[in-house]
């Protein structure tokens, strides 16, 4: 159905207005505004006739909902793709997208700044389904080619790349794989559809952990995997055969949450380059890792594919022992000590990539901490960070 609307609607509304309107069908609802909850597994057919030719708009819960429909239609109109299904978590949009295109004796792709439970993906899953994956360096760009095996079928990316921000060059990757026949995927989770278009640079898959900014709030696990013409029907049939439902309060708050997306990412962008330009000047601050300041090495790359930054980046803070930096954090009262982001408060959280990535080296230079800026007042929030760096000076000295 989503496809029909989108033959039919040839409007180039701007993805704020589809935001805004995709997905819902008050008509069909007595006039409400939005599609309501609809629980159900079974669905009953007036007849044996109808039953057998399944002549319903729907069958069985599993395979449809009018909830689930309203959101997987919303994304598909903002991703500009053929088409989306939602997952119950990030993880498993990234799993099933992974699935859908790969079979025994194919070799993967991957990124090696990819978030790390994808790794899990790749290294259990996929390996006991004989799959082979390769990491490559996020900075690899037309390079690619050289690992190009006759059995590679995917190409995966990431960018900016999970916790480091490293910036892909999308456009020449894209390039060598379409040239071979090859099958690309991308998380688009830190962009949004808003920031970057990934069907638009020739991408054939585009995730989504709708936990994040779709969702808004820190109140829900979801997925959603878009895909062009190309992928969708395996994607279909493979998210089908799996068995992966989502349950119609989460697809409900996941349109209500991308009701607002655009407001909240220019105030997330807005406010985390306050205070991304406010630690770079800091003396206790080494790096800022955040592709739309001038000096990050992907910034020119950033500045050509994107139309936004979200508020998530890390700083690298000069050379401090461990119970420093653990003051400073601990010492912060607006900022959340927890993982995930994207809802409407801020957060931090140390970390260290340096045992995981295989296909590059994690040396820094200090301790790194990620943060995610929310919806508060910026200076509010600098304030916060400023006490928190005199705990840090004191504690070091110490
Ligand atoms: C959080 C996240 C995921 C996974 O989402 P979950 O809902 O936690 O499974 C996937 N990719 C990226 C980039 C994320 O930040």
């Amino acid at each position: 159905m989503a496809d029909q609307r989108q033959d039919e609607t040839q409007r180039h509304l701007s993805v704020e207005t589809e935001l805004v309107h995709a997905g819902r069908d008050p008509e069909r609802f007595d006039g409400f505004v939005n599609v309501p909850i609809v629980r159900g597994s079974t669905v009953l057919s007036p007849t044996v006739a109808d039953l057998e030719g399944h002549t319903g708009r729907y069958s069985y819960g599993r395979r449809g909902n009018p909830t689930v429909e309203g959101l997987e239609e919303a994304m598909t109109r903002i991703e500009g793709g053929a088409g989306v299904v939602l997952t119950p978590s990030g993880l498993s949009a990234v799993s099933v997208a992974l699935l859908s295109v790969l079979e025994a004796g194919d070799h993967l792709l991957m990124v090696d700044s990819a978030y790390q439970p994808t790794r899990r993906v790749c290294d259990a899953v996929l390996k006991r389904a004989g799959v082979e994956t390769t990491y490559y360096d996020p900075l690899i760009g037309a390079g690619i080619e050289e690992l190009i095996r006759p059995t590679t079928r995917a190409i995966y990316m990431e960018t900016p790349g999970s916790q480091s921000f490293e910036m892909q060059d999308v456009p020449a990757i894209v390039a060598v794989a379409s040239a071979r026949g090859i099958v690309t995927l991308i998380d688009n989770t830190w962009a949004t559809p808003l920031f970057f278009r990934p069907h638009a640079f020739g991408v054939d898959i585009s995730i989504q952990a709708g936990t994040k900014y779709i969702s808004g709030h820190s109140d829900l696990n979801l997925g959603t995997v878009s895909a062009n013409a190309r992928c969708l029907r395996q994607l279909r049939l493979t998210h089908g055969d799996l068995g992966i439902t989502v349950a119609p309060e989460d697809a409900f708050l996941g349109a209500r949450g991308l009701r607002t997306m655009a407001v909240r990412l220019a105030r997330h962008q807005e406010s985390g380059l306050t205070v991304a330009r406010w630690l770079a000047q800091r003396p206790e601050v080494l790096h800022v890792l955040h592709p739309a300041l001038p000096e990050h090495p992907g910034h020119a790359l950033w500045q050509r594919d994107f139309a936004g930054a979200s508020g998530l980046f890390s700083i690298i803070l000069k050379p401090a022992p461990k119970a420093a930096v653990d003051a400073f954090l601990d010492s912060l009262d607006l900022f959340g000590l927890g993982y995930s982001w994207g809802g409407f408060e801020s957060l931090a959280i140390p970390f260290d990539c340096s045992d995981y990535r295989s296909a590059t080296r994690w040396e820094p230079g200090g301790p790194a901490v990620r943060l995610h800026i929310g919806l508060e007042d910026p200076a509010d929030l600098i304030a916060d960070l400023e006490r928190g760096l005199a705990v840090l000076a004191e504690t070091s000295e110490a």
